[in-house]
C-alpha cells in the first residue's frame, strides 16, 4: 500500500503546502483521503482524478473536504470519468456537502458523486482495500479511518482530541498518520478537539504502531519540534508528513 501526502497544514493551506489530503494506492485501487483546500491540484499530479475508487472524508470541516467540489467540476463539466465515483463520509456529511452545491436529489452534483454516510464501527471494501471506521473526539461528525490491504495497515486520525477509538483502531498498525495539532503539553487552556505531538507519540506507544507520521501540524509551527516531542514518548520512529512524501507501506503479507 503506498501513501503519498498531498497536503498536511491544519486548518488553512499554507503557500506551500495544501489542507489536509492523501492519496492511498494499492494494485488497481486509488482513493483520495480528505480532499482538503489545495489538494486536487495535487491529486491530479500524481492520478487521473477520474479513475478514483473512492474518496474519503473523515469529516466536513473545510480543511478536509473542500476540494471534493473541483473533483465534481472536473467529473461534472471537465474531463469526466467513470462517475459515479463513491464518496464516504461521517453522518450528516452528505447533506451538508450538497447543500453547498445547492443540490438536489436530481443535480448533476448526486450523479457524478455518488454518497454513503459511514459511522464508527462500520466496514467497507474499495477495490483491494478494506477500510474500518472508528470514532473521533471533535465538534462535528469525525472519523478515524484504518486501511488493511496486502498484508499492510495504515491509520489516520482525521481531526480528534483525546478519548477517541485511535489507540483500539491503531493496534498493530504499520503506519499510524496522526494529527498533531498542539505543540507543547496541554493544559486546561488547550483545544479539547485536537491532539499534541506528545499525544499522538503516546497513542503510538499504546497501540504498537510500526511507524509515527505527524500530520495537521499548523503553518505557524515547526514540524522538527512535534516531531522531538512525540519521539520522546514513542519508541519507534517518527516522521512528518511533508507535502510530497510517498511511503510505501509494507505488511507481512
Ligand atoms: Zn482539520
Ligand atoms: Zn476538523
Amino acid at each position: 500500500m503506498k501513501l503519498t501526502v498531498l497536503g498536511s497544514t491544519a486548518g488553512t493551506p499554507s503557500r506551500t503546502n495544501p489542507a489536509s489530503g492523501y492519496l492511498v494506492e494499492h494494485g488497481e485501487t486509488s482513493i483520495w483521503m480528505d480532499a482538503g483546500t489545495g489538494t486536487f491540484m495535487e491529486l491530479a499530479r500524481h492520478v487521473d482524478p477520474g479513475t478514483l475508487d473512492a474518496v474519503l472524508l473523515s469529516h466536513t470541516h473545510v480543511d478536509h473536504c473542500s476540494d471534493l467540489f473541483g473533483l465534481y467540476g472536473y467529473l461534472a463539466y471537465g474531463p469526466s470519468g467513470d462517475v459515479p465515483i463513491k464518496v464516504f463520509a461521517p453522518e450528516g456529511g452528505p447533506d451538508h456537502l450538497a447543500s453547498f452545491a445547492r443540490a438536489t436529489a436530481e443535480h448533476t452534483f448526486n450523479s457524478v458523486l455518488d454518497f454513503d454516510e459511514v459511522f464508527p464501527g462500520d466496514a467497507i471494501s474499495v477495490g483491494d482495500v478494506n477500510v474500518r471506521f472508528g470514532d473521533a473526539i471533535h465538534p462535528v461528525p469525525a472519523l478515524v479511518t484504518r486501511l488493511d490491504a496486502g498484508g499492510a495497515t495504515l491509520v489516520y486520525s482525521g481531526d480528534t482530541g483525546p478519548g477517541s477509538d485511535l489507540a483500539e483502531m491503531a493496534e498493530g498498525a504499520d503506519v499510524l498518520l496522526c494529527e498533531a495539532s498542539i505543540a507543547g503539553i496541554r493544559d486546561e487552556r488547550s483545544y479539547p478537539f485536537h491532539l499534541t505531538a506528545g499525544e499522538a507519540g503516546e497513542v503510538a506507544e499504546r497501540a504498537g504502531v510500526g511507524q509515527l507520521i505527524l500530520t495537521h501540524i499548523g503553518a505557524l509551527m515547526d514540524p522538527q519540534v512535534s516531531v522531538g516531542e512525540a519521539s520522546a514518548v514513542f519508541s519507534g520512529d517518527v516522521g512528518y508528513a511533508e507535502q510530497g512524501l510517498t511511503l510505501e507501506i509494507e505488511g507481512d503479507g
